[in-house]
């Protein structure tokens, strides 16, 4: 008789008020139900919220309350609801493990449907923003965020699974929608590693465009690629891996293409691939993702010959790891066994005995003449490894350019010539780690601008809405984290700027003069501290070569070590000449002659990174944002612990709390007349069973009949907003009892 699954269905979202003939009909598989499966079904709900809790924390009636906060997110996390809203923001908790949520029937399930009419999803997000795209002809963004392993990639793969599911399609756009799909595990391969928070962990950011036609179809994409964690290419911590493609070419290579590349099949034999002492990962098929890769890129239209010269790429990179050097009597760095060059050499495309050179000498140039002055074997180590980097951080961008022409939107093909946007936002999470370096420097940087983003876009909207409804109501404080980003950003005396200074500053520059000069210019700056500006009892959780930054979501203390080599990004001048000539086509487009006669400083790491974060600052800036904010339920990344201390964290930084105290400093609920209207009429006789007047009197008519206080609510163009939950929550329970 009844086919509810309660459990999923929280109180309030249970059933329809009666129809004509005095039946009910199940909000799930709108089947009629007698008066039995009514008393059954009101029960069940009663019972549920107090299991189940509230699917909106602005129902919640201790709100300022971060226990009942946490309560609410316990119990849902329980029986595995994930998701919860803050108002219109999605938090959504890792499960680890897999739900049987996100079935076509989920999506049929929450196409064009209202928001608040149905359980909290992903899925709810991604249709708004997409309906609000197509009804307002308004460019929309989902931002993603949380630490790392709380979600992030997983649920922007679920917002475009929703698109490539439920948009119209044609022949020429299912292409498109299979290769937005197909993007993600090549970008994924070559761009996420296991670490120790994530097995699966972007290293890198990443901003999609997916653009719709008139008709709402997905006719094109545009991927923005942030800052890739280039070090982990030539080391890993203990306990890490390298990026996954190594791993899966060789896993999963065909022995004939490993002969060719002049591998083995054993990622013990590489050194790039020994340093975290992490080979084989429980959770991670090799083998079979290789295949999938493949796979993906003859899907975004790579030919043969442009895999072979990919996959050329990738075993360079494995033989330059596994060059050794030994020490002449003089010092000088000599490479010890020649069989590595020869391979290196033919896979680069470039000539051997020119290449030999280049991993042992620096070109200076001194009084106009060219000379080769030979390095030490730790010179020639770094040398080597900055080559690494450089050839892996290179191709990776040039694959990003590759997809994004696969992606790009021909016009001549589709009969639109106007297109809308929705953007994925899902970049790395704030991360501390036992040992920061400039890296977390410049992940945590990102995560304050975009918190400033969440904090402004929040407010405003929030005060744009009761400007538009002709609405009074008193701003809320909150901590605005500007002050931190300037303290990072900020000309001539933000760290940024004085990092810089450092590196270009030629002589004696190290980084503990960079350090040296961070606590001149900052010392006093009440989110900046160093061993020697500390009092005593922080002074002793310091070292002297680290300095901290008090972010909004905590305490970080960053190790200044490395941080002028990786802010200078340094790859000797004629390392870049040998790999000028390569005759590799996707190398010959990577090193670029022109760099060569560029007389120009390249601009550095972070000052790149600081002017792309801006630009993305305006690109969101310009759409309707939407928000997830991704949970991360315990560190041991299993399913069903609900660790408190790490969750608290969490929901402390992610700024919930203040987010749920501006939701409910103005009006904790907001509805549209006729969704207001439709849901309670019948708990007037003077509305029900239909108004025929105007939506906004019938409303009033009913709420008064309520016994509503005029305090309680107010109304406005178009929505009636309703200052206390417990007012809603009195009307949601009089709709059970009745
Ligand atoms: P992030 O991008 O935030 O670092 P991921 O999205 O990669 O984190 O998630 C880490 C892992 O957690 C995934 O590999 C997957 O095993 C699990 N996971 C995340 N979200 C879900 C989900 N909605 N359902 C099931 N498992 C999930
Ligand atoms: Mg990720």
């Amino acid at each position: 008789m009844m086919e509810l699954k309660i459990q999923l269905v929280p109180t309030g979202e249970i059933i329809l008020p009666p129809g004509k003939n005095g039946e009910s009909y199940c909000n799930c598989c709108a089947k009629v139900v007698g008066s039995d499966g009514v008393r059954a079904m009101m029960e069940s709900a009663l019972t549920a919220r107090d299991r189940v809790g509230v699917q909106d924390f602005v129902l919640l009636e201790n709100h300022t309350s971060e226990v009942a906060f946490i309560d609410n997110l316990r119990k849902r996390f329980k029986e595995n609801l994930i998701y919860t809203y803050i108002g219109s923001v999605l938090v959504s908790v890792n499960p680890y493990k897999d739900l049987e949520i996100y079935t076509k029937q989920h999506m049929e399930r929450y196409r064009g449907v209202n928001f608040y009419e149905v359980s909290p999803h992903i899925y709810a997000v991604s249709d708004n923003a997409y309906r609000s795209m197509r009804t307002e002809r308004r460019d929309q963004c989902i931002l993603i965020s949380g630490e790392s392993g709380a979600g992030k990639t997983e649920a922007s793969k679920k917002v475009l699974q929703y698109y490539a599911v439920t948009c119209p399609a044609s022949e020429q756009v299912q292409t498109v929608k299979d290769r937005l799909l197909q993007s993600n595990p090549v970008l994924e391969a070559f761009g996420n590693a296991k670490t120790l928070r994530n097995d699966n962990s972007s290293r890198f950011g990443k901003y999609m465009d997916i653009q719709f036609d008139f008709k709402g179809a997905p006719v094109g994409g545009h991927i923005l690629n942030y800052l890739l964690e280039k070090s982990r290419v030539v080391h890993q911590s203990h306990g890490e891996r390298n990026f996954h493609i190594f791993y899966q070419l060789i896993e999963g290579g065909e022995e004939d293409l490993l002969r060719r590349l002049g591998l083995e099949r054993n990622a013990q034999q590489y050194q790039y691939l020994v340093k975290g002492n992490c080979p084989k990962v429980s959770s991670i098929n090799d083998r079979n993702d290789w295949k999938v890769v493949i796979k993906a890129l003859s899907v975004i239209g790579f030919n043969d010959d442009e895999v072979e010269e990919l996959l050329n790429i990738i075993a360079s990179v494995l033989h330059l790891g596994n060059i050794q050097y030994g020490s002449e009597d003089g010092g000088n760095a000599y490479i010890t066994v020649d069989i590595q060059i020869k391979y290196l050499a033919r896979l680069l495309g470039v000539d051997s005995s020119i290449l030999k050179e280049a991993l042992t000498h620096k070109k200076i140039i001194a009084k106009g003449e060219e000379l080769m002055s030979p390095l030490n074997q730790e010179q020639a180590s770094s040398a080597r490894d900055a080559l690494s980097k450089a050839i892996y951080g290179r191709t990776f961008t040039w694959l990003v350019n590759k997809i994004n022409a696969s992606l790009s939107f021909k016009e001549d093909f589709f009969s639109s010539k106007s297109t809308s946007v929705i953007g994925l936002l899902d970049i790395y999470g704030f991360e501390v780690f036992q040992n920061n370096s400039f890296e977390q420097f410049c992940i945590n940087y990102c995560n304050e601008k975009l918190q400033q983003l969440f904090i402004e876009l929040t407010l405003k909207s929030e005060q744009d809405e009761y400007e538009a409804e002709g609405i009074t109501w008193e701003p809320v404080q909150y901590f605005n984290n500007k002050i931190i980003c300037d303290l990072v950003e900020e000309k001539f005396k933000g760290i940024i700027s004085i990092l810089d200074e450092e590196c270009l500053r030629p002589g004696d520059a190290t980084d503990l003069t960079f350090l040296e000069k961070l606590e001149g210019t900052l010392g006093g700056h009440a989110h900046f501290l160093t061993h020697k500006l500390a009092d005593g009892k922080t002074r002793k959780v310091m070292g002297r070569d680290e300095f901290r930054l008090l972010h909004y979501a905590g305490e970080v203390n960053y190790n200044v070590n490395g941080f002028l080599d990786k802010n200078n990004d340094l790859l000797f001048r004629n390392l870049k000449e040998v790999m000028c000539m390569s005759e590799n086509k996707i190398l010959n487009q990577c090193f670029d002659r022109e760099e060569l006669t560029d007389k120009k400083r390249p601009e550095t790491t972070a000052t790149q990174f600081k002017n792309s974060l801006a630009k993305l600052m305006e690109i969101l800036m310009s759409k309707e944002p939407s928000y997830v904010r991704c949970i991360k339920p315990n560190d041991a990344k299993q399913s069903g612990r609900f660790d408190d201390v790490l969750i608290r964290h969490q929901v402390k930084y992610l700024g919930l709390m203040e987010n749920l105290r501006v939701r409910r400093a103005g009006f904790a609920y907001r509805r549209r007349y006729e969704i207001f209207l439709q849901r309670y009429k019948s708990l007037c006789p003077d509305t029900w069973p239909n108004w025929d007047g105007r939506l906004i009197d019938g409303v009033s008519t009913l709420v008064r009949h309520l016994g509503y206080k005029p305090e309680e609510y107010k109304l406005g163009r178009t929505k009636i907003f309703i200052r206390f939950p417990k007012t809603l929550f009195a009307t949601e329970d009089a709709l059970e009892v009745r």
